[in-house]
């Protein structure tokens, strides 16, 4: 059965019905956006935004104040309608669709001034005799916004949240698979005050999702697969339009000798389960040295076993929130099990509960041969492969076409933070699983294949800017004007001898 199906696409309009991975019934249906829909939204969008562009920074935060107050009043709303749309577990959707959101909001409410208030500078040089530099953070205008399902509110509200205190009015092309919690959204800003169409939420699929990118936008925020983001970074590449791109991973744990072992076990659980394993910085690939191979991987089964998986999504991993994802975690299974690996616990669908669940899992005997260590799996899966050392295990973290995340867990932070610096990949926590995208101060992106450009604090606000230079010209007269005589090329010749020529008045006058 098909969770998310295309029913009817008569005159053209293409008709989904969504189906919940828990009761396996229908939440509801939607209607593509069509091409002119899409065009439409984008200019009623900018229109909006000509007017939330003249506002402070302090009149959008107190917007932004308000969303909050909303999503906590509206929190039980929010997290039984990501349940039913996801399935995933009811802790995690406290935690990543209310909490994270009221962070994220509430750190923009609180420093998008700072982070975008006007610059003056001095220019440095010859200029700095004769300019004022004024530097202006503007907003691009109207921003398009592509997410994926795994985290269909705090994917969309992190970014959602700069773009709008930069100034910008946002277009949402949510995923398919979880429309309705953006129609919530929607529902949760416009309670906030927020102008009706600064922010618009255009339904559909991937080539609704084309259609945006094509629509005359002046950025694209992406978050999803490395397939997908090539062809919008293409297709934004096409259109001169800057992009961001937030992309998979396949982010490596390495566990050192002195570790604690405890506690890392535990990491492992956590970062491979968080989220049923659809995270896209979850660990999914544990390297671990011989010398604790064995103690190591007695404590993550037996950790574990203890937990629990329900059809009322309030156990410690929920289900599986799309039948696509299943079956690419079953087909990385059966590779993996085709090539030798071991299965310790689970590694099989969850016939025991009627909607779609893949039980905690451990695995071991796995290689770099096995799509299980090599793709994205996005499942509940502790995949455990047996080192020699700790630099064999950072050369196969870095052996991968991805790099979003990691974690390394070692008891010598020292040791850690110069191990966490050799690993090439976006970020790096020590002795935690990757809670990069939690703290927003951190710049969150990836590098080969798993993204372009990096979200998160004033880094991730600014991109969301052109950066406005405004130069003044101070002196009282006009210089270096026509007509260009001899004794004027001499005399630059003779001032470019006298302070570049010069290792000390070099140094002094840039
Ligand atoms: P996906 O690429 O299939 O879809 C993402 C979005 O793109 C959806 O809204 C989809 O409708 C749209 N889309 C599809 N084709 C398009 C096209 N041609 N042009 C424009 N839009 C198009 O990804 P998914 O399966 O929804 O999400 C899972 C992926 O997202 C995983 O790879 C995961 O790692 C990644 N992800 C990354 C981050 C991050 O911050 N790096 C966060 C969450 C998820």
């Amino acid at each position: 059965m098909a969770l998310f199906e295309l029913v009817s696409s008569e005159s053209g309009r293409r008709t989904y019905d969504v189906k919940s991975p828990v009761t396996l019934e229908s939440i509801g249906q939607f209607d593509a956006a069509s091409t002119a829909e899409v065009r439409e939204a984008v200019d009623r969008a900018r229109k909006a935004q000509r007017e939330w562009a003249t506002k402070s920074f302090a009149e959008r935060a107190e917007v932004l104040w308000r969303w909050v107050d909303v999503i906590v009043e509206r929190q039980d709303d929010i997290v039984d309608l990501v349940i039913k749309e996801t399935g995933k577990a009811r802790f995690e959707a406290i935690a990543m669709e209310v909490m994270a959101p009221c962070m994220q909001i509430s750190h923009y409410a609180k420093r998008a001034a700072g982070y975008l208030r006007t610059r003056k500078r001095r220019p440095t040089g010859v200029m700095r005799f004769s300019k004022k530099l004024t530097l202006l953070y503007q907003p691009l205008g109207v921003v398009g916004l592509i997410t994926p399902w795994n985290g269909p509110i705090a994917l969309a509200t992190n970014p959602l949240a700069q773009a709008l205190m930069a100034g910008n009015a946002v277009v949402h092309k949510p995923s398919e698979v979880t429309p309705f919690s953006a129609v919530l959204l929607k529902e949760l800003t416009v309670a906030a005050g927020f102008p009706e169409d600064l922010y618009q939420v255009v339904q559909g699929d991937g080539e609704t999702g084309a259609a945006l990118v094509d629509a005359g936008v002046d950025k694209i925020s992406f978050t999803g697969s490395v397939a997908t983001g090539r062809k919008v970074g293409e297709a934004c590449g096409r259109n001169l339009i800057p992009v961001t791109l937030e992309l998979g991973g396949k982010d490596a744990m390495i566990v050192c000798e002195d570790a604690d072992l405890d506690r890392a076990a535990d990491g492992a659980l956590r970062g491979s389960f968080f989220n049923t394993g659809h995270y896209c910085c979850g660990t999914e690939r544990v390297y671990v040295p011989e010398s604790i191979y064995q103690p190591f991987v007695e404590k993550v089964v037996a950790q574990a076993r203890k937990l629990k998986q329900t059809e009322a999504c309030d156990g410690d991993v929920g289900a599986v929130f799309w039948d696509k994802q299943m079956d690419i975690i079953e087909a990385h299974m059966a590779d993996a099990k085709k090539k030798g690996a071991t299965v310790l616990l689970g590694g099989e669908r969850n016939r025991a509960l009627s909607g779609y669940f893949f039980p905690p899992t451990v695995v071991v005997d796995v290689n770099g041969e096995m799509d299980l260590m090599r793709k994205e799996t996005f499942g509940p899966i502790v995949a455990i492969q047996k080192v020699r050392d700790e630099e064999e295990a950072l050369a196969l973290a870095n052996d991968s076409d991805y790099g979003l995340s990691g974690n390394i867990w070692t008891t010598d932070l020292v040791k850690g933070e110069a191990l966490a610096a050799r690993v090439t990949t976006g970020s790096v926590c020590v002795n935690d699983i990757s809670v990069t995208y939690g703290i927003p101060e951190a710049p969150f992106g990836g590098v080969k294949s798993s993204g372009v450009g990096q979200v998160n604090g004033e880094v991730g606000i600014r991109a969301y800017c052109h950066l406005h230079p405004i130069i003044i010209d101070t002196g009282k007269k006009a210089r270096g004007g026509y007509p260009y005589t001899p004794e004027g090329a001499a005399g630059l010749q003779k001032l470019i001898k006298t302070v570049f020529g010069n290792r000390f008045l070099r140094r002094l006058f840039v």
